[in-house]
């Protein structure tokens, strides 16, 4: 085993350094080489109990007196039979909190989040709002007041959970700290105070407004400004319009989901959009012009003679803005479906049958042409048949 170093080698300081100095030099040290910092390293575990064991001494009058003339014989009785034991005889983590201030919370505490209860500010939560738009108000956007419930911050004790004038007192438990500190093996622990949930304080005579909780609900009114060109799914962020943070901690944010409602003509697909308009089989067979309904008004379509079912026409520009920039627009994509008349009279149906008996092989080249190659094709089978 290596002969002991020097306490005030150890601590970098000069034997005749003051009691202040021998403390800034251990908070320095003790932080740079914390097992918190330098996780998994060997060495500096060593270093951090090599400077714990000199505070321990040095910052004891007594012993470092007894230092001072016997060197580390001198303190060897403050120690186990094994020497310096960091979690038996380092007796200042009670201090801990004084010395590193802030910045043990953040050794022990974890991050943000975790310290729901401690005396620090903490941001206020998130909050998701779903809404339910028209087609057309997702289109052109639209100005919606919503209501939201909120928690916000007691006026009647401003939020400290206290009965107005009554006063809280320190966790006795704790000390006020709103931290205690528990062995965990090798290392102490710090943990947030299971009395007074870290507060440091309790509340005798709880708030009558908020039954003790510092909070109350509320409504609140907020007007939504919707962009033109917003889907189901879209998201608006409303910066600081969530919860309200706690002890003056940021507000959260407010975060407004979008539901667009089905139309009954037009369906959807980004910034197109698509109709069916049934056509009379006679515009179909002579042409013609149809209405087709748009976003902007009745358009019209004009149809060449003999469409076919289900041909798409398109309208340019007729389509939903573009998000962001609403000068762009989609289109409006129009397929026909041809309607064959129904429920036809005798005399009709009379009329239709002398019609179509005028009608000469020209006037159905589909069906002619492939008429043609099903006979062809039946008689391959039926001479084939045949032995
Ligand atoms: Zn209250
Ligand atoms: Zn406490």
């Amino acid at each position: 085993m290596a002969a002991k170093r020097d306490y005030y080698e150890v601590l970098e300081v000069a034997r005749t350094a003051s009691d202040e100095e021998i403390k800034n030099a251990y908070r320095k040290l003790a932080m740079k080489y914390h097992p918190d910092r330098n996780a998994g390293n060997k060495a500096s575990e060593e270093r951090f109990k090599e400077i714990s064991e000199a505070y321990e001494i040095l910052s004891d009058a007594d012993k470092r007196r007894q230092y001072d003339r016997f060197g580390h014989e001198g303190v060897k009785s403050s120690f186990g039979p094994n020497g310096f034991d960091f979690s038996r005889d380092f007796t200042h983590v009670s201090d801990l909190q004084d010395l590193f201030g802030g910045i043990f919370e953040q050794f022990f505490g974890g991050g943000e989040g975790r310290r729901s209860g401690s005396t620090r500010a903490s941001r206020g939560a998130d909050l998701r709002y779903d809404l339910e738009i028209e087609f057309e108000e997702a289109a052109f956007g639209v100005e919606r007041e919503i209501v939201l419930p909120v928690s916000e911050e007691c006026p009647a004790c401003r939020g400290s959970g206290a009965e107005p004038g009554t006063k809280k007192e320190t966790c006795k438990h704790c000390g006020g700290r709103g931290a205690v500190v528990t062995s965990s093996g090798f290392f102490r622990m710090q943990q947030e105070c299971p009395v007074c949930s870290g507060r440091g304080e309790i509340v005798v005579r709880p708030c009558r407004a908020c039954g003790g909780a510092g909070a109350v609900k509320a409504r609140r009114k907020i007007t939504l400004k919707i962009p033109p060109g917003v889907d189901t799914g879209s998201r608006l962020r409303l910066s600081g319009k969530g919860e309200s943070g706690s002890r003056n901690g940021q507000p959260g944010d407010l975060y407004v989901v979008l539901h667009v409602r089905p139309h009954d003509i037009f369906q959807r697909q980004g910034e197109d959009m698509f109709c069916e308009i049934p056509v009379p089989l006679s515009t179909a067979m002579l042409g013609g012009e149809i209405k087709v309904p748009t976003l902007d008004g009745a358009a019209r379509l004009s149809i060449e003679p003999g469409a076919e079912n289900a041909r798409m026409y398109r309208l340019r520009g007729k389509g939903i803005p573009e998000l962001g920039n609403d000068r762009n627009r989609g289109d409006l994509h129009v397929r026909i479906r041809i309607e064959t008349p129904k429920n036809l009279s005798g005399s009709q149906k009379k009329k239709v049958r002398e019609l179509f008996d005028a009608f000469s092989g020209a006037c159905f080249p589909d069906v002619n042409a492939f008429n043609r190659r099903a006979d062809e094709f039946l008689d391959r089978r039926k001479k084939s048949e045949k032995p």
